[in-house]
């Protein structure tokens, strides 16, 4: 049998991602990753890149444990070696901090992080107007510096990438035998999503390298995290808003809040801001579908609605849709697919 012929629609933190984890697990496909925009033009530049999950409402706790270890112990590796500098990826230490006490003392993910502990009194007396918080270590992604290593070992193995917005995945069924979605927010025009909405996020990146642990407020509007040349500052959650212009007011009221938890940061320079809309859902869709026409059959691999969490996810997400992709090829086999191999 010729080589399965596998697209994958989208070029953020999941489509290359994913287009790595089939190539990984399914050595014989031939992979095309298809995209209107590349790093660093995605939702996925715009995110901090910070290894803290956000939970999805319609999804088993397991699962979104699962998909956080997965990725957790993947990125940890390669901070251990010597990739980590051109991965953009390190471990970063720091708190999360809040005014009331916390609903969850233990959230589900305080096994996987590293040294989660409640703060000490010493520790908290940083932050006069919080009176609980949580200290742990945790991973950070310098997002389009690993946007940039994905594509680099995509290439390596000779995955095509080529810039094309598709408009219906149909139009696909005569050159590929497998489409994989994920299309982020693009998903919501592309396959007609209603379930999918933006949640507007606006951040700041800034120059203050003096600034080396993260700082969260417990209820995640704000927060400092420290990157490998920048830190970023946030943020905002604004549900079905679909404007990717920054708001001068929001920048203020970033910074405002931001130098309110750490007032070194008033010396910060070089702001610059930036916006993205987070693929929002009440659960990420990880399924096949089968689109046909007729007798024509072309199989689909969703893998999309990550929100505000796709980083923490990300290789664990990939490997299911992966793991999707290749229970399609035996039924190619014999199917009208066949003329496509
Ligand atoms: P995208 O990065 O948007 O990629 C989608 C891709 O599909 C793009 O390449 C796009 O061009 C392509 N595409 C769309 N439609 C089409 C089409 N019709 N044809 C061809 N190509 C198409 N997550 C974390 O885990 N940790 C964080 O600290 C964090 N911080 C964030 C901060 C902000 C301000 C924001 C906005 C998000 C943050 N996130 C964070 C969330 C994270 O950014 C998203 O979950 C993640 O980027 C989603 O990745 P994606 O690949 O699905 O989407």
């Amino acid at each position: 049998m010729a080589a399965p012929k596998v697209a994958v629609v989208g070029a953020g933190v999941i489509g290359l991602s994913t287009a790595l984890s089939i190539v990984e697990t399914c050595p014989s496909c031939s992979v095309t990753v298809l995209s209107d925009q590349f790093s660093p033009n995605t939702t996925s530049d715009v995110a901090a890149g910070m290894l803290i999950p956000h939970t999805y409402p319609g999804t088993p706790i397991h699962v979104q444990k699962q998909w956080f270890k997965e990725t957790f112990t993947y990125l940890f590796a390669i901070s251990n070696s010597a990739e980590a500098s051109e991965a953009g990826i390190h471990l970063i230490s720091g708190w999360q901090v809040f005014k009331n006490a916390p609903k969850e003392e233990l959230p589900f993910w305080s096994d996987i992080v590293l040294g989660f502990r409640s703060m000490s009194e010493a520790e908290l007396q940083k932050f006069p107007q919080h009176r609980f918080g949580q200290a742990f270590t945790t991973l950070k992604c310098d997002c389009p510096t690993y946007l940039l290593w994905l594509e680099k070992r995509l290439k390596a193995t000779g995955v095509q990438m080529y810039t094309r917005k598709v408009a219906n995945l149909w139009e696909l069924h005569s050159e590929y035998n497998v489409v994989v979605n994920c299309a982020g927010i693009g998903a919501h025009q592309l396959v007609g999503d209603e379930k999918l909405f933006p949640v507007r996020g606006q951040v700041l990146k800034v120059h203050a390298p003096w600034v080396k642990n993260f700082i969260r407020d417990g209820d995640g509007s704000t927060y400092i995290y420290p990157g490998i040349h920048r830190v970023t500052l946030g943020g905002t959650r604004e549900k079905e808003s679909w404007s990717l212009s920054p708001d001068p007011g929001t920048t203020k009221d970033i910074f405002d809040r931001c130098c309110s938890l750490e007032p070194s940061l008033c010396r910060a320079q070089e702001i610059t801001v930036k916006v993205g809309l987070r693929p929002s859902r009440w659960c990420v869709r990880l399924q096949q579908e089968v689109l046909s026409q007729g007798e024509v059959k072309l199989p689909v691999v969703h893998n999309y609605g990550h929100g505000a969490g796709g980083f923490s996810v990300h290789r664990g997400t990939a490997k299911e849709a992966a793991h999707l992709v290749g229970e399609c090829i035996p039924a190619l086999q014999g199917s009208s697919s066949r003329a496509k191999l």
